[in-house]
């Protein structure tokens, strides 16, 4: 078993109520013998501090907790157990650099006083400091970003500009660039008037010597870019990005802020219309979107495959069947082969070769009968369950509420928690705590529940519109026929005599 080294912070305190140097430590140890056997403590990071006429020096200024630091740095110890943090730091402001500092080298911090553990975040003295921390670092945010939101209203454009366009440098908004608008204008072009795609846009643009804004060389990844990027219909899109703040703790317990990149959710992007002169009209750009999303969704294998392949084995050994194709003077014929036959020969596996014409269309017969009988309004009592998200949904805005005001409420006590007795402040902490954590877990059971009617409806949708393509199957599209009989099915088994299929769909 590896061994689990941890390391021990005592401060001698000057007030009566505090306990001794030596209690402390012994409770902390007590407290990592039962984390396990494998917390072990070494002695050589026991750290106590002595300098009771510190108060007025920070924390990090003292020479156990500076060395404490180093150690940490050269990870030397990977838990270190306070009593109580909130002793230990100078000020409230303090304490959460304390834990901040060791826990950005890797270091697990306890304080079992005051009920906190790396570990498990959801805690009270340290979760509300933290609380308090978080809403300063947004309302930073949210100021910053404002400001760029009311830039972007006016099209005002907060980074390099696209290709295609340049920026003006006195109006801070796109101007069209009379140099790259004709390689914006053929990408739209090729892609809804030629049956080309992005990897040949790319190449020919590469073989005209066009290059990107940067002078690389176009990809498939640049076309795609350019293709689904609004402003070339004269739209800023604002809000892709947002900005946050992680602190970071230098030696001398200081907090730095530093500014991260956290990429947003598609549904939560701003757009603002008509900010700028468009290259391609509305019309080509919703063409190329509405292509872009059918290529991505039914995606046609390139070379036609056997329609059955993947998803025929053979009932007699439970391997997969293959098609071969045998050709004679003036006929070709194609045949599913079970692959132990066609490995190990007839000895292995007697499961005869089945004509694939003749298989495959009674295959698709079966399949369409089987739909035809599926009653529609089966289909549409499990299609129709958007009563139950929007009741779901509305349980989870009613619990995310009352969640905001226990947040609130845990805010409010912090705040004033001279008002009250240490027992009755860590009594309501833990009963607001307790009503958190319980309604955490109903939001996650509501969560649950809703992504799993959405799913089923999601499912009960596709059928509807698989019933309807394959009804109407042309058998000769062999592609097609591929694709849909392959979202339907999941295996087909036959022998001489019979004919298994199971389908993916539950319903049918
Ligand atoms: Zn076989």
């Amino acid at each position: 078993m590896d061994k689990i080294v941890c390391g021990v912070y005592a401060r001698d305190s000057t007030d009566k109520q505090g306990d001794t140097v030596e209690n402390q430590i012994s409770q902390s140890k007590e407290f990592i013998n039962r984390l396990g056997p494998e917390f072990v403590v070494d002695e050589n990071c026991i750290f106590v501090d002595n300098a009771v006429s510190g108060y007025y020096t920070s924390v990090f200024d003292r020479e156990a907790m500076k060395l404490a630091i180093e150690l940490a740095k050269e990870k030397k110890f990977q838990v270190l157990v306070f009593k109580e943090v909130a002793r230990v730091g100078r000020d409230k402001q303090e304490n959460p650099a304390i834990v901040g500092m060791f826990e950005q080298y890797g270091i697990r911090v306890i304080a079992i006083n005051d009920n906190y553990d790396s570990l498990n975040k959801d805690n009270i003295t340290f979760g509300i400091l933290s609380v308090l921390a978080e809403q300063e670092s947004r309302k930073t945010s949210v100021r910053v970003s404002t400001g760029k939101k009311e830039k972007a209203r006016r099209g005002q454009w907060n980074t390099t500009a696209p290709i295609g366009y340049v920026l003006n440098k006195v109006t801070k908004t796109l101007d069209i660039d009379p140099e790259t608008r004709g390689i914006i204008e053929d990408v739209f072009d090729l892609y809804v008037n030629s049956d080309v795609g992005t990897f040949l846009i790319a190449q020919q643009l590469n073989n005209r010597g066009k290059r990107t804004n940067n002078g690389n060389l176009f990809s498939r990844e640049t076309v795609k870019k350019i293709l689904v990027n609004p402003v070339y219909i004269g739209h800023t899109v604002y809000g892709k990005k947002r900005n946050e703040l992680e602190r970071k703790y230098d030696d001398s317990g200081k907090m730095t802020k530093k500014k991260i990149t956290i990429k947003i959710d598609k549904g939560d992007w701003l757009t603002i219309e008509n900010t700028h002169e468009p290259i391609i009209n509305k019309e080509t750009f919703y063409s190329v979107q509405e292509k872009i999303s059918d290529r991505g969704h039914h995606r046609t294998p390139r070379r036609a495959y056997h329609p059955l392949t993947g998803i025929l084995y053979c009932k007699k050994c439970g391997e997969g069947m293959v098609c071969q194709k045998r050709s004679t003077k003036d006929k070709e014929y194609r045949y599913y082969i079970c692959k132990t036959y066609h490995k190990y020969g007839r000895d292995a596996c007697s499961q005869a070769n089945v004509n694939a014409d003749k298989l495959e269309p009674s295959i698709v017969q079966i399949v369409q009968n089987r739909l035809l009988r599926l009653s529609s309004t089966e289909i549409e009592s499990s299609s129709n369950r958007s009563d139950d998200i929007k009741r779901l949904e509305e349980e989870i805005s009613r619990r995310s509420k009352e969640k905001d005001r226990i947040k609130k409420d845990q805010v409010d006590i912090f705040q004033q928690r001279e008002l009250f007795s240490e027992e009755a402040y860590k009594e309501q902490m833990l009963d607001l705590k307790s009503r958190s954590v319980a309604i955490n877990e109903e939001i996650s059971i509501l969560e649950n529940k809703l992504s799993a009617v959405k799913e089923s409806e999601n499912r009960s949708a596709n059928i509807v519109q698989l019933t309807e393509k394959f009804l109407n199957l042309d058998i000769s599209n062999i592609g097609m026929v591929r694709t849909l009989l392959h979202e339907l099915i999941e295996t087909i088994t036959i022998s001489e005599e019979d004919v298994d299929i199971k389908y993916r769909y539950d319903i049918i």
